[in-house]
């Protein structure tokens, strides 16, 4: 398949091991973050990390949109969902995902019209579709996925629709490395930058971290050969004494990004005060709400939404791994008490999540050979 299986090719990934464990210096070693939770996938399923050297090191970053709803914003959901008459619509992923004490999948099978959508507009299409009922989107995702809600949202209102809302949980991506990057727990050596969210946001919105943080970063596309040559060229940055933001999915991403993506996301988003991220705590001007001209859209302002704040369950180290602090075969309930059928955190039922990886990959615990 024409973009897939030549960046699959075995051969070539064996020459850019080879190329990667002649340039990286075995006494300096190289921990790298992959930003994003397809990287963590891609790199679980290709087993890339056989591949590489001892000295370098793969960590997991925060980018699961799914991993960091916090259970209180799942509760809100919940709560939603019961109300008579609604309909509520989310995407697969989320149907798991536990609240403090059910997911939406167990408030579905009590009896609440929760229904899986694969996009906005579907949800859209049920509210015209069903005049007489109230209908929510429960938006979720980075920059990413942001354009598709507010694509929907203009369309709702072009249509006068007005039994549709969202509940919008839509986050982005700059203010958690911020936040990583001033952690005293983690001392990182360079990223593998979201080549999904880049083709909307551009690589320009990354300059701040070689240019505050001194740390090298590389936006990167997603099948094995683009994640090895990511790393490559991290590890020539440091060889070379660079320090630099470099694009790898040129194929995709744009440096100044998507601007009639971007153009509508400032139409209908603005920016929160402040968003609980599940294990990360609340961030400032780190997620998307509703903007003044569409605030009739917004189902936490139609209905009466709880604004539950939940701490995690004791057990769950959920934000750990989302730091890169701990592997997910680290955490003391993975593959026992969590699994993807009994799940504690998200990140085991995200479809991007490292502990999903991890479990549906076989890593269950895997100290690094040397090469
Ligand atoms: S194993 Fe479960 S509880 Fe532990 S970090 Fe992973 S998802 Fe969270």
């Amino acid at each position: 398949m024409r973009y897939v299986d030549e960046f699959r090719d075995a051969q070539l990934g064996q020459a850019l091991a080879a190329e990667i464990l002649a340039a990286a210096d075995p006494g300096r070693p190289l921990k790298l973050m992959e930003i994003c939770g397809g990287h963590t996938h891609s790199i679980y399923k290709y087993s890339l990390g056989d591949l590489l050297p001892a000295s370098v090191e793969l960590v997991h970053g925060p980018g699961c949109p799914v991993c960091v709803i916090p259970m209180g914003r799942v509760d809100d959901g919940i709560a939603l969902a019961r109300t008579d008459g609604l309909i509520f619509t989310c995407f697969g992923d989320m149907l798991r995902v536990p609240g403090s004490e059910q997911t939406l999948l167990d408030a579905k099978a009590q009896g609440a019209d929760v229904r899986m959508v694969y996009s906005p507009l579907d949800a859209l299409a049920i509210a015209r579709n069903n005049p007489d009922r109230e209908v929510v989107f429960f938006a979720i995702g980075f920059e990413t996925t942001a354009p598709s809600t507010a694509l929907t949202l203009r369309r709702a209102k072009a249509e006068g629709m007005a039994n549709f809302t969202c509940m919008c949980n839509h986050v982005t991506i700059v203010p958690p490395l911020r936040a990583l990057l001033e952690s005293p727990d983690l001392r990182l050596d360079g990223f593998v930058g979201p080549g999904h969210v880049c083709t909307i946001v551009g690589t320009r919105l990354f300059e701040f971290i070689p240019a505050d943080y001194g740390r090298p970063i590389v936006i990167s596309g997603f099948e094995p050969l683009d994640i090895l040559q990511s790393i490559l060229m991290l590890v020539r940055q440091r060889q070379d004494g660079r320090c630099e933001v470099e694009n790898q999915y040129t194929r995709v991403v744009p440096r100044d990004g998507n601007p009639r993506a971007l153009e509508v996301m400032a139409e209908v988003f603005e920016l929160r005060p402040h968003f609980e991220w599940r294990g990360l705590g609340s961030i400032p001007h780190s997620a998307l709400g509703l903007s003044e001209a569409y605030r009739e859209f917004d189902a936490e302002q139609r209905f009466d939404v709880p604004g539950v704040s939940v701490a995690d369950p004791k057990a769950c180290q959920c934000g750990e791994v989302l730091k890169g602090v701990i592997k997910p075969w680290e955490c003391r309930v993975f593959g026992t008490a969590c699994t993807p059928e009994h799940a504690i955190g998200t990140c085991m039922v995200s479809p991007e999540g490292a502990c999903a990886a991890y479990y549906n990959y076989g890593r269950l615990a895997a100290p690094k050979q040397a090469v």
